[in-house]
């Protein structure tokens, strides 16, 4: 079987780019490696996406599944580790399967970036997370830490004051960078403290579960004994799998102006798209220009 179009990502980008692609009757596969709706999709509240005042990521990414699996999509949970996109067929590579196509389009979006320090892998999931809204009703009544001091870390540190007993905010600057406004409701919250130009060193665990943090803050070293940490310091763009076959900008998000690339046939749609900002509505419109660049190639 040779797809007209395989899209690699799950999320808004890609989920947009499958429903042209559909509509115009082409057979279409989305090879997704977690879950239906991307980075969206744990994002509890979207009050930005026209056509709903207010809805969950992951109501509004399930609408955008649902009216892409009526049209028939074919879809796979598979990780893409590699790509080959030389001539007119192209190949989209995961562990088990090689999957044929004529084009490609690229949605694999942004992952939450992390502090590379020891023991962080192993203790994801056991004390680390990322997302409050997936994991923070775990810590109702504790102690809790997030790290980083943008408008995401701010808006999760807000949020966890409502359900943690104590939240500390650690930021490496010596401001926030969050919206004014966080900034105000954060001071004003009783069980949230700031530590600024602070730095964490290393991950304390016990039993195989996180029990604190060790961290450095204007040369002082000192201990928090905590239950959970949340990490906010950013994304990193998935794109590990293009192995040299695209251009990649230092950051490793994939060189294009308008979801074209250097590669005929091969496109690349939202966050993992070089770009000024990243929304939901950018990635859906990303998604559109992605699909139709794609339907004019496979019509030459
Ligand atoms: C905390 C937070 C809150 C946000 N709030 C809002 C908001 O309120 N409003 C708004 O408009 N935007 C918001 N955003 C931004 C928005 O979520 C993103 O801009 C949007 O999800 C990008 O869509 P995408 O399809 O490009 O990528 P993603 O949503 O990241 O989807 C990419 C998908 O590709 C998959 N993938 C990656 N690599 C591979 C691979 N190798 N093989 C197979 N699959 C792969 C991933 O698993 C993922 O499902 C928020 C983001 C965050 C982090």
């Amino acid at each position: 079987m040779i797809y007209d179009a395989i899209i690699i990502g799950g999320g808004p980008a890609g989920l947009t780019s499958a429903l042209y692609l559909l509509r115009d009757g082409r057979k279409v596969l989305i090879i997704e490696k977690e879950t239906v709706g991307g980075t969206a999709s744990s994002t509890p509240l979207i009050e930005n996406y026209p056509g709903f005042k207010a809805i969950s990521g992951s109501d509004l990414t399930s609408i955008m599944f649902d009216q892409v699996d009526e049209l028939g999509v074919d879809f796979e949970i598979e990780e893409v580790i590699d790509l080959k996109v030389d001539g007119d067929i192209k190949e989209v590579i995961t562990e088990d399967n090689t999957y044929k196509t004529k084009t490609i389009i690229i949605a694999s979006g942004s992952s939450y970036r992390t502090l590379g320090l020891p023991n962080e892998e192993e203790l994801i999931g056991h004390g680390i997370h990322f997302c409050t809204a997936c994991d923070g009703p775990f810590y109702k009544g504790k102690d809790i830490a997030i790290v980083g001091g943008g408008n995401s870390a701010c808006i999760n540190a807000y949020n966890m004051s409502n359900i943690a007993k104590h939240v500390t905010i650690l930021q490496n600057l010596d401001h926030l960078t969050c919206e004014k406004d966080l900034v105000n409701k954060l001071e004003s919250c009783k069980n949230v403290d700031i530590i600024y130009n602070s730095k964490v060193t290393e991950y304390l665990s016990e039993d195989d579960a996180l029990t604190g943090l060790k961290i450095e803050t204007n040369g002082k070293e000192e201990t928090l004994k905590l239950d959970g940490v949340f990490l906010n310091i950013g994304l990193v763009p998935q794109s590990k799998f293009v192995n040299g076959k695209l251009e990649l900008d230092p950051r490793g998000y994939i060189v294009s102006e308008d979801t074209t690339t250097k590669v005929p046939g091969v496109f690349v749609a939202g966050d993992s798209r070089t770009k000024k900002y990243a929304q939901i509505t950018i990635a859906c419109a990303d998604g559109t220009i992605a699909a139709l660049d794609a339907i004019n190639y496979l019509n030459k």
